[in-house]
């Protein structure tokens, strides 16, 4: 499917690298389910650390497909709960991690506006209309990010440093006998080939997707959130809706909203959730029939956000930006899109031994928080995998 005509829509960048063709092994020492930002650094982690140990990453879709690819790419600080004891520095370890993994993400880090309605900065240097006046309360550390460069550039180097990458693999059991074994089903070429995993240890890092498979179908909730960008602004505009500083925003204050800019001076607005459609998650989770050669693809990706209420929200977002500041009032939007957010109880991400079996581990659920956090705790993953670091008290 090309990302034009997804049912999900597209963002204005995507991952500029395919991984080299390759099959599906019957053992590996690791086997990470999932090709987002957390599953890929966990991987190049992996294979940097122990590169005598073999890793694969099973990728139902293709890379950055889920959240990674489609996120707004606000790089910001802590969790969406705020510091968590023993977390470290998310945004400085980050960057630290791009450098190291030679990833060029276009990462910088200006800082990113609080934007609210009541207790304004007295030098606020934006004045929006949106639903009461919005304005700057204050700065906190994060900037933005190129999503498409990062996953791209995780993906190159998990693949250089070892880790094998299989698209259009979808895990559909994880069976957790020691070692666990995963049963794969890999469309190669169309055609549909069932395949028997030992992995000694997995990761499960499937995010907002089968929640079956992680055990997270009681404690976390998958949404559908809504972006969009516009065709670039000229100075003036930018000056106008006081974002010359180039620094994103999100509000404090519901309706939510997010933005920033991109290189080309267009921006990125976003907002809304829209329920994942519990029948079309469950099918997805649900093993294929026996004997069915169609390929099980992940069938959320069918739900299509050009119709019905998620159509509706993008219409609502549209909407919100022409009136922020009539000098967004006829802008040009050039891209929509949908991904997938899990939200948790307290707004924590989700890191433990699967219940069902101490040589799982999962990691997921940043809360719409996770484009820093994901690639940190990624490696995180790979550590503690590794038996040389602890999971969180708070995980
Ligand atoms: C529109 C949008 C805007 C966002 N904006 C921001 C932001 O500005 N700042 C911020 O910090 N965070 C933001 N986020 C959140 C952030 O993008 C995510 O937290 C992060 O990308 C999660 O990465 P991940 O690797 O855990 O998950 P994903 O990127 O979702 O990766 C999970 C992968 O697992 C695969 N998978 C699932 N099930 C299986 C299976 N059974 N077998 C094989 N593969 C499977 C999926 O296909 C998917 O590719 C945003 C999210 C969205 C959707």
């Amino acid at each position: 499917m090309s990302p034009k005509s997804h049912p999900w829509g597209a963002p204005p960048w995507s991952p500029d690298f395919r991984p080299a063709p390759g099959s599906v092994p019957d053992q590996v020492d690791f086997a990470i389910v999932g090709a987002g930002f957390t599953g890929l650094s966990a991987a190049a982690r992996l294979c940097r650390l122990a590169p005598k140990k073999s890793v694969l990453v099973l990728e139902a879709s293709s890379l950055g497909e889920g959240a990674s690819g489609r996120t707004g790419g606000l790089a910001l600080a802590d969790t969406a709960a705020g510091p968590l004891p023993g977390l470290g520095d998310v945004l400085a370890s980050y960057q630290e991690i791009l450098h190291e993994l030679a990833i060029v993400g276009d990462l910088e880090l200006p800082g990113v506006f609080e934007v609210g309605r009541s207790n304004p900065a007295k030098d606020s240097p934006i004045c929006w209309n949106d639903a009461g006046n919005l304005k700057v309360v204050r700065s906190v550390p994060g900037g933005a990010v190129d999503p498409g460069k990062v996953v791209a550039g995780l993906a190159r180097a998990a693949e250089k440093a070892g880790a094998s990458i299989v698209e259009h693999a979808e895990v559909q059991t994880v069976e957790p006998s020691s070692p666990p074994r995963l049963r794969v089903c890999h469309r190669v070429r169309g055609r549909i080939q069932r395949k028997e995993v030992r992995g000694g240890q997995v990761l499960l890092a499937t995010n907002a997707f089968s929640l079956e498979l992680s055990g997270l179908n009681d404690a976390a909730q998958p949404k559908l959130t809504l972006a969009l960008a516009t065709a670039p602004l000229t100075a003036t505009q930018l000056k106008a809706i006081g974002l010359a500083s180039r620094r994103p925003f999100y509000t404090v204050d519901l309706p939510y909203l997010w933005g920033r800019l991109l290189p080309s001076n267009g921006m990125v607005f976003g907002a809304g959730l829209v329920p994942m459609p519990t029948s079309i998650a469950s099918l997805f989770e649900r093993p294929a029939r026996k004997g069915a050669q169609r390929f099980a693809r992940p069938n959320l990706y069918r739900f299509d956000v050009r119709k019905g209420q998620a159509a509706e929200s993008f219409r609502w977002l549209e909407n919100r930006v022409h009136h922020l500041h009539p000098a967004l009032k006829s802008v040009r939007i050039t891209h929509r899109w949908a991904g997938p957010i899990l939200f948790t109880e307290g707004m924590r991400p989700i890191f433990r031994l699967h219940p069902r079996s101490k040589n799982v581990m999962v990691l997921a659920g940043y809360n719409g928080h996770g484009v820093a956090l994901s690639v940190y705790l990624g490696q995180w993953a790979a550590e503690a995998l590794l038996g040389r670091r602890s999971l969180p008290p708070w995980g």
